[in-house]
């Protein structure tokens, strides 16, 4: 029986409980562009069954985690199929009737123990050094299920199980790991072993995409696969993810974080989708900066590597900045003006058309938001909306004698600026080069720097006078210019 034939159905199956972990949205991008790639559908599941571990707020924060990767579902919490919710909470009565399904084929039972009696048989397999297991005290009679009791699978068949595994291989387990489990809880819940079997096969799922924790309970998935009569899905274990160094799994320590943490810290979806995409899968070749489109196109199961792959944020960094690049005027506009501190956006002469002009320079350097945050916070950009304080011996190059050198020369270029053009930076640059070289760099353009930034380190003068304007430029060189005379 295989799963092959039909179309692609993909689906993420997150239990809500509250955080959004690197590994999981890995999860949910792979079944995405497999489903993608294949023009297929991808499912948003919420395993919402276990009402003790659930934190309130979690649907709508893995919603959002989601969304902001663009990792759109054909059907979620919020659209429905034609399977019904995709809430598993809203599915009980789907669950009941298969476990019916096996009480009538004589396959399930309620449980007939106390908790205290079940916990001596723990305790009696524990000093026996054997692991318990329940099958080993299956009763004989049992009454009726009437959903007030947990009720137990009756594993047909105690075997060992062979299956494929698309990244894997072929793989098998047995005996050890099948038992009388619990299917449905004395709540009305069903367990997780049970709900994602009859959920993946009621939404028509042909892949199932998860951890490599999976692989030991799949005998126990195999045997109700089997108990029920119906198709295996397609199996695809994904690497666990790294820390940095490739060595050990990703822990808080090496900063795994909940997911919007990063888009607060203003990393690009693009660039976490593509930073996702290669911890654990690379498509060949060189090149490791990928667009989402590029990413599904190239995305294929036989390239998932078996062994975990490294989440690092300096690599993470480095394709934010690569992403950034590929921004249009007005998204980088946007980032950088999002990025601005209140202590920059209240200068008396900050205006969105200055933050426009900044945000084309800086781009070029930055990679991160919170960069540009940190540099506008310790006044790098306040020359742009302010005009500048600074000592006037800073207007002295270095290898000058005197600071009075700087007095014609700024005279000069103050002249050459008046009608030059200022429609670029170019063409800044072109009115003032040939005096510039002639005169000596260092010494007409420092002073120029220091008249317009009241800085050491700046962008170049002549962006500095471009997104400075005419007025504003002409007016800070005869300011230094008083400065020196005065
Ligand atoms: N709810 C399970 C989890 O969050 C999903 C596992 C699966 O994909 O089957 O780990």
């Amino acid at each position: 029986m295989s799963n092959t034939n039909r179309p692609v159905v993909t689906r993420f199956a997150p239990s809500p409980t509250g955080f959004m972990h690197i590994g999981g949205v890995r999860t949910a991008l792979y079944a995405y562009l497999y489903a993608k790639k294949n023009n297929g559908t991808f499912i948003l599941r919420i395993e919402d069954t276990d009402k003790n571990r659930e934190v309130d707020g979690s649907i709508a924060h893995i919603m959002e985690s989601l969304s902001w990767l663009g990792l759109t579902w054909d059907f979620g919490p919020d659209k429905p199929g034609l399977f019904g919710s995709c809430l598993q909470s809203d599915r009980l009565d789907i669950y009941k009737k298969y476990a019916q399904q096996l009480v009538d084929k004589g396959l399930a039972y309620p449980d007939p123990y106390t908790s205290e009696q079940l916990e001596q048989f723990r305790k009696e397999a524990t000093e026996e050094k054997r692991p318990f297991l329940f099958r080993k005290h299956r009763p004989d009679t049992y009454e009726t299920w009437d959903g007030t009791k947990p009720l137990r699978f009756k594993v047909p068949e105690v075997k060992r199980y062979k299956w494929h595994d698309e990244v894997r291989g072929d793989l098998s387990a047995g005996e050890e790991m099948l038992d009388d489990i619990i299917i449905m809880k004395a709540d009305g819940y069903p367990t997780y072993n049970f709900a994602h079997i009859i959920d993946d096969l009621e939404m028509g799922v042909t892949h199932v995409m998860r951890g490599e924790e999976f692989i030991a309970s799949t005998p126990k998935f195999l045997s109700l696969y089997d108990a029920l009569e119906i198709a295996r899905p397609i199996f695809v274990t994904l690497p666990p993810i790294m820390g940095p160094d490739g060595k050990k799994k990703l822990s808080k320590r090496d900063g795994a974080k909940d997911l919007l943490e990063y888009k607060n810290e203003g990393y690009l979806p693009a660039a976490m989708n593509n930073m996702l995409a290669l911890t654990g899968w690379n498509p060949g070749g060189n090149n490791e900066i990928f667009t989402m489109s590029e990413l599904v196109e190239k995305f294929s199961l036989d390239r998932i590597q078996r062994s975990g792959g490294a989440f690092n944020e300096e690599k993470l960094l480095h394709m934010n900045k690569e992403h950034l690049k590929s921004l249009s005027g007005e998204e980088k506009i946007s980032y950088f003006i999002d990025a601005l501190p209140e202590s920059t956006k209240t200068l008396p002469g900050y205006s969105t058309e200055q933050a426009s002009k900044l945000a084309v320079v800086v781009f070029e350097r930055a990679a991160l938001k919170k960069e540009i945050t940190q540099a506008a916070e310790v006044g790098e950009y306040d020359w742009a909306f302010s005009d500048p304080e600074y000592e006037k011996t800073l207007l002295q190059w270095k290898n000058d004698d005197s600071l009075q050198e700087a007095l014609p020369r700024l005279e000069n270029v103050h002249k050459l600026l008046e009608d030059a053009d200022f429609s670029s930076t170019e063409a800044i640059k072109s009115a003032v080069w040939t005096y510039a070289e002639e005169t000596g760099k260092g010494e007409v353009l420092w002073p120029l720097r220091v008249a317009l930034s009241g800085r050491q380190q700046s962008p170049d003068p002549f962006t500095l006078a471009y997104i400075l304007g005419r007025e504003k430029t002409l007016v800070r060189i005869a300011h230094a210019c008083d400065k020196i005379s005065g």
